[in-house]
């Protein structure tokens, strides 16, 4: 059985980035007011990155390090959403689309809830399915580790792909 032929494909991501300050704060394509932002080479949006890792798990096509290299300066400062994209690109020529998708950001401030549907509706039109198939959920860590502490932001994601081909 080809891949592009499996009709059903899950897909997990994870992220973390140090919140520091003199940087914008982006999560899920959405910039959220913050006194500080995640620490990173390209805009360091923890949640696309965990969200495109969950894409390309579900494909078996990689990982966004092998094909977004921070080596690499043309990815410096870039807009995670223009990187998704390109993986979004990808995961559709291999043959596959969005079912839908699950994330969880875990921080203890800035407070999500206020920009969950914004988040939702971007991930929406990032990942080209319905906001009713998007789940974005937040919660503490209750102190414990760097998240805890306040000096990161985690994000995981899972992802259902199906199969575009006739089966
Ligand atoms: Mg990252």
């Amino acid at each position: 059985m080809s891949t592009a032929t499996t009709p059903l494909r899950i897909g997990f991501g994870h992220d973390i980035h140090a919140l520091v300050p003199d940087r914008e704060l982006w999560l899920g394509g959405v910039r959220l007011p913050f006194e500080l932002g995640l620490k990173g080479h390209s805009d360091a949006d923890a949640l696309l990155h965990a969200v495109m890792d969950a894409l390309l798990g579900a494909a078996a096509l990689g990982d966004i390090g092998m094909l977004f290299p921070d080596t690499d300066p043309a990815y410096r400062g870039i807009s995670s959403m223009s990187l998704l994209g390109r993986v979004m690109e990808r995961i559709s020529a291999a043959g596959f689309r969005v079912v839908n998708i699950d994330t969880m950001i875990h921080c203890e401030r800035p407070k999500i809830a206020p920009h969950r549907d914004a988040i939702r509706d971007a991930l929406a039109a990032g990942l080209k399915i319905d906001r009713a198939r998007v789940s974005v959920k937040a919660g503490t860590n209750e102190g414990f580790d760097a998240v805890g502490e306040r000096r990161a932001i985690a994000c995981r994601a899972v992802v259902l792909l199906e199969s575009t081909e006739e089966g």
